[in-house]
């Protein structure tokens, strides 16, 4: 039996959507666009969605229309995938980070007003593994200090903070849509706004920087190819027709994991609280305080050789090699980011996951920590 970390969840519906597109000479900037991005509008709320070929590229673009550039600041969680900090890299700008919550994982909200500087140009918050960031206290900061907000909604399309989407705080959020997320397109990525400005940019820089007037040889400013083909639009709009879905059948694989952990002392599982839903988007349990790093490492090293998917969902960015050097991070700056990381597993995790490969991941997971 082979289980692995994740899987996309694709049907007849899927096929026959992009199938259709393959049946007309539109491959790009097609009418799949337009349907596409008024379909996460209309499942959003938001005013306007740009859709692009990456969430990377979503991110980028938004720190360009924000203005973000070299010598400014950007307020950022240090545990993320890597993404989230390296498009302010992009654009010459530094991230300064922020430790965690142990709880949420999310950016500790009452650690940041200590690290605005007169540099400090923005926030940038993730919803780090589909569970909300703090944004009543986010938009607090943001607007006390008036610095720009931006949400790295890339792992939580569906999930809600006191009834408000994922995706609808701040400037801009991004979304995105690689085939390990709740929905994909299988590369992709969406910038989602109320701010026309920062839409109509957007616009034109995953355009090459051309104008809305049609003409192709007409660039109004620097841009670049970040362009979604009507190919993986139309993947996108059969998989926003079965969001509910989506979203529901891993709701109940997570419960599937929970019923099974739940009383078992070894590990932290994923936290919730009221007035936060939590859009599935990995699953991943935190080994106790009394091991370390080398255990972790060790049942996954374990799991894998039984051929079950696993991951250390995330290493802490600020320790990756041009990190360190680039910014003279140093292990201790941020410890609790340091500490969780050590000791997280990520668990195979996707929709149709079934109760017999469930039980046998946290049969063999119980298995490998009696071991160690
Ligand atoms: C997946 C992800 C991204 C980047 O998305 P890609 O489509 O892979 O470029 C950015 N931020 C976070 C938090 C993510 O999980």
């Amino acid at each position: 039996m082979r289980v692995p970390l994740s899987s996309p969840d694709i049907t007849e519906l899927e096929i026959q959507h992009v199938t259709e597109v393959l049946k007309t000479p539109h491959l790009s900037l097609g009418p799949k666009l337009a349907e596409f991005e008024a379909k996460i509008t209309g499942f959003l709320g938001t005013r306007y969605a740009v859709a692009v070929n990456s969430g990377t590229s979503a991110l980028h673009l938004i720190i360009r229309a924000l203005g973000i550039g070299e010598g400014d600041e950007v307020i950022t969680t240090p545990f993320s995938f890597i993404a989230s900090a390296n498009c302010i890299l992009f654009e010459r700008a530094k991230p300064v980070f922020v430790d965690i919550d142990p709880q949420t994982l999310n950016i500790d909200v009452n650690l940041i007003e200590g690290r605005i500087t007169g540099k400090t140009k923005a926030i940038l918050a993730v919803d780090v593994f589909g569970y909300p960031a703090d944004w009543d206290k986010l938009e607090q900061i943001a607007e006390k200090y008036n610095l720009k907000l931006i949400e790295d909604s890339c792992e939580a399309i569906g999930a809600e903070y006191k009834g408000r989407k994922a995706g609808t705080f701040g400037d801009a959020a991004a979304f995105a849509f690689y085939p390990n997320k709740q929905m994909t397109t299988g590369e992709g990525g969406i910038i989602v706004t109320n701010n026309r400005d920062i839409a109509d940019q957007c616009r034109s820089m995953r355009n090459q920087g051309r104008n809305n007037t049609g003409q192709w040889l007409d660039h109004i400013r620097l841009g670049y190819n970040y362009r979604l083909s009507d190919i993986n639009c139309a993947l996108g709009i059969a998989q926003l027709q079965r969001i509910d879905q989506l979203l529901s059948k891993r709701e109940h694989v997570a419960q599937m994991y929970d019923t099974r952990l739940g009383h078992w002392q070894e590990v932290r599982l994923p936290h919730s609280a009221p007035g936060m839903k939590r859009s599935w988007f990995v699953y991943v349990v935190i080994l106790d305080d009394k091991y370390s790093k080398k255990h972790r490492d060790n049942i996954l090293q374990w799991l894998r050789e039984r051929r079950i998917g696993c991951s250390n969902y995330f290493a802490p960015i600020h320790l990756q090699p041009f990190y360190l050097e680039m910014f003279d991070c140093k292990k201790g700056d941020f410890p609790i980011t340091e500490h969780i990381s050590e000791r997280t597993i990520a668990l195979p995790f996707y929709n149709n996951l079934t109760e017999k490969d469930i039980d046998f991941v946290v049969q063999t997971l119980k298995e490998m920590v009696a071991k160690l």
